[in-house]
């Protein structure tokens, strides 16, 4: 048992939580803190104040500048204390101090771009086809907002859905992971802080089957903003049957990153490790299948593994760290068999495969010759730093290979020539491609996958758009009686 406790945030409230769960901190795998698990129960009593806080003044007549200047605030609290949150993420989830500060540090920047755009939504007035009629479409927010997101990257995954969420005037019940949840229930301070009215935001966590499913399937909710795997997905889009809300999936991911022969291959390298080995592999874009053209194959794999094996591994608070553990147990043994069925069907293991000594849930940075497509290791998402390599001998080759995954959301491609990597770009299936780069975000682009890493987008202008509906006003100009009642107009 521990002293930490934290509480979920309901209706502008923390109270004393009916039941609680211990965190475990991954780098010694040792209990360090008490989360609450919030009940259906909780979960009617989020939803209903988040519901009550939409319908009622201020937030339903607040103008969308003052909304904008709430994002705003927030935004430059969580930049303010990117320090303290990122040391929270670090201990509950093992991801790097050095990473967690600094993209703490940038989620401010997305409620600050959300904040702004808020007044700049509009709609519109239609030139309608018909005389003595002025037709306005208004965007309204389309109601109250379940986000649910995953332990990693969780103020970012947040972010993404609250900024165009309450720029748009909706209000929000956003579950943390129940693996990690501890940043996000302590952000829930500067959301009290900013000064957003009671019921506006609720955060809690707690587990799936009851406190997830209760929020993705309640009468009262319009909206679920998931981010999460594929299977959790399926469940939820079952969820939604009940409430029909309007959904968007964020999902996994089986990125490939095309190497080809006359790219810069030292640059070439720093990208695969960035994508594959940072966040310990623990990252949706992972850049997880390697695949390099034949003539370089081997320079560039003895570049790989030396830069792999020189990775420092370790306490994840110590900014000298480059790779910290895995967030969970589940996972770490999910990737040692996935590694060990790759092996036992002709994988060849370059470098890793192994436990570091010590406790903690850590797994060594791996790379894999697959040989073919058809290994565990090329199929399926480990979330984890494992690196699968196939060869091309052809541009043609490479696009195939890029395209054989039912995932779609990220991809790499490194090369000197200008028309390849545009040909590469059209015609790969992902929602975002890197071109000799890896693994960069903004809150001005849209980010999103094809296939079985979702639908919807998140980033950009259009994601407003998202938690809006329309409504369209048609208003009689004429002062004359209405003509044939039995006639549409
Ligand atoms: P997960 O799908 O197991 O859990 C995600 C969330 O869903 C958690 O909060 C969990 O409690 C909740 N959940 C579980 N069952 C539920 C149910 N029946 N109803 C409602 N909610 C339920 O995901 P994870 O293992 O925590 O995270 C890893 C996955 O997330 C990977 O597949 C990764 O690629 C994906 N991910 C995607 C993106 C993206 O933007 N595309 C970003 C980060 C992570």
């Amino acid at each position: 048992m521990t002293d930490a406790l934290f509480r979920n945030f309901i209706d502008g409230r923390f109270d004393e939580p009916s039941a609680t769960f211990d965190s475990v901190d991954p780098s010694t795998g040792t209990a360090w803190a008490r989360m609450p698990a919030a009940s259906e129960a909780d979960v009617d009593h989020a939803v209903e104040a988040a519901h009550r806080a939409l319908r009622s003044d201020p937030w339903r007549r607040m103008t969308a500048t003052a909304r904008g200047k709430l994002l705003v605030k927030l935004g430059d609290l969580v930049a303010a204390n990117a320090g303290r949150l990122a040391e929270l993420e670090t201990r509950d989830t093992g991801k790097i101090i050095r990473e967690t500060r600094a993209q703490i540090a940038y989620v401010g920047d997305y409620y600050r771009y959300y904040g702004g755009l808020a007044d700049k939504h509009e709609g519109a007035h239609v030139p309608i086809d018909k005389p003595d009629l002025d037709v306005t479409i208004r965007r309204e927010p389309i109601g109250v907002v379940a986000a649910v997101v995953p332990w990693n990257s969780q103020l970012f995954l947040s972010a993404v859905k609250l900024g165009p969420a309450l720029a748009a005037g909706c209000t929000i019940v956003l579950k943390a992971s129940e693996d990690g949840p501890a940043p996000l229930l302590a952000f829930a301070e500067l959301v009290q802080e900013a000064g957003f009215p009671p019921g506006v935001v609720n955060i809690l966590t707690g587990f799936g089957h009851d406190c997830g499913r209760r929020l993705t399937s309640h009468p009262l909710v319009s909206r679920v903003a998931f981010t999460g795997g594929p299977s959790t997905a399926r469940a939820i889009v079952k969820n939604t049957a009940e409430n029909l809300a309007y959904t968007t999936l964020e999902l996994g991911g089986k990125s490939p990153v095309v190497v080809f022969a006359d790219a810069d291959l030292d640059s070439a390298a720093n990208a695969v490790v960035a994508g594959i080995f940072a966040a310990t592999g623990q990252s949706c874009v992972a850049g997880s299948r390697l695949l390099v053209e034949r003539s370089v194959k081997d320079e560039f794999l003895t570049r790989l593994k030396r830069k792999a094996e020189a990775i420092r591994i370790g306490d994840p608070q110590d900014p000298a760290t480059e790779m910290g553990p895995l967030a969970t147990l589940r996972q770490r043994d999910w990737i040692e068999k996935v590694v060990a069925e790759s092996i036992a069907r002709g994988g060849m293991l370059i470098t890793g495969g192994t436990r570091p000594a010590g406790s903690g849930f850590y797994y060594a940075p791996t790379i894999i010759d697959a040989g073919g497509s058809d290994l565990p290791c090329v199929r399926e998402e480990l979330f984890g730093p494992v690196l699968s390599v196939l060869a091309f001998d052809t541009e043609a080759q490479a696009l195939a290979l890029a395209n054989d995954t039912p995932f779609g959301l990220a991809s790499g491609i490194f090369t000197s020539n200008l028309a390849r990597a545009h040909r590469m770009a059209r015609d790969i299936h992902a929602g975002v491609v890197w071109v000799n780069t890896y693994r960069v975000v903004s809150p001005l682009v849209p980010f999103g996958g094809y296939g079985l890493s979702g639908f919807g987008r998140e980033g950009g202008l259009d994601a407003i758009r998202d938690y809006t509906r329309s409504k369209s006003v048609w208003i009689n100009t004429s002062d004359e009686p209405i003509p044939d009642p039995f006639v549409m107009r």
